[in-house]
């Protein structure tokens, strides 16, 4: 018995280095991972339901389950179908939802779509009005608040303060009608057609976003804005939320649009990386 106490020791002494050495080095990763990720993930998308916010013309989001409950074989199964437009809840445009020969969903090359964020609040004007735009003013007025100028590459967030809203039609977009004819009373602010010149004429961004169902104001014809920023390829994110909780610079944006071949436009898993 001694001699086999004898034979196992080092057996036991290896196996409890090996468990040492393993738990040690778990916890270095550990800590490793919290002091280059201390950071915070704010979830900038909203959830897709039956009370989903959608274009008046657009087709809103279905989910129909499929089966959910537990199967004659003993183990529990559920999944469910879904349809929706490529526009509603928050989404992206591709460049190619105005611009012929744009880039489609799935060719948006990431680095456009992940990369640090700028915030630009004017929510103390548009919330006391619904057809504001966002004016070259504003963003002047970032500008010179920040002491800098929009910083090249970067994903800019336009907070207009309408999520707050969401997902009450009336209060949100103006009216709960559906269909061409409500298109007309449609109420929500936007950027204006001259913000959107300068920012692809005098800087140079990734990217763009807002907190309303459109980049263009509820009330635009011609959706200039979109036209503008889509024809030079900068995809814009719509129907924001959590934009409140963001600071003006120093975060990091992470957009991951559903990879639709072709698609003009796609649901959208947006979150921002804060310190
Ligand atoms: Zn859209």
């Amino acid at each position: 018995m001694k001699k086999l106490l004898y034979f196992l020791l080092p057996v036991f002494l290896i196996l409890f280095a090996c468990k040492e050495k393993n738990t040690s080095s778990l916890q270095e990763v550990e800590k490793k991972n919290r002091a280059t990720t201390n950071q915070k993930i704010i979830d900038l998308s909203h959830d897709y339901s039956n009370e989903t916010i959608y274009w008046v013309t657009a087709e809103e989001f279905q989910l129909d389950t499929v089966f959910k409950g537990q199967t004659d074989k003993g183990f529990y199964y559920c999944a469910n179908n879904f349809s929706t437009a490529e526009h509603g809840g928050t989404h992206i445009d591709a460049p190619i939802h105005f611009a012929e020969g744009g880039l489609s969903v799935d060719e948006i090359p990431l680095e456009k779509l992940i990369g640090p964020g700028i915030k630009i609040d004017v929510s103390a004007k548009a919330l006391n009005n619904p057809d504001y735009l966002i004016a070259i003013d504003d963003l002047l007025a970032w500008e010179n608040q920040q002491k800098m100028k929009i910083p090249n590459a970067s994903i800019v967030l336009l907070e207009t303060g309408y999520s707050k809203y969401y997902p009450d039609k009336e209060k949100y977009m103006g009216t709960v009608d559906r269909g061409e004819d409500a298109i007309k009373q449609l109420h929500f602010p936007g950027l204006s057609k001259e913000a959107a010149t300068w920012l692809v004429e005098k800087r140079n961004i990734n990217a763009i976003g807002i907190d309303t169902p459109s980049i263009d104001y509820g009330q635009s014809e011609y959706f200039e804005s979109h036209v503008i920023l889509l024809s030079e390829n900068i995809p814009a994110f719509e129907n924001l939320t959590n934009l409140d909780k963001l600071p003006a610079t120093e975060f990091k944006i992470i957009a991951l649009p559903m990879k639709i071949k072709e698609g003009s436009g796609a649901p959208l898993r947006i979150v921002a990386l804060k310190k």
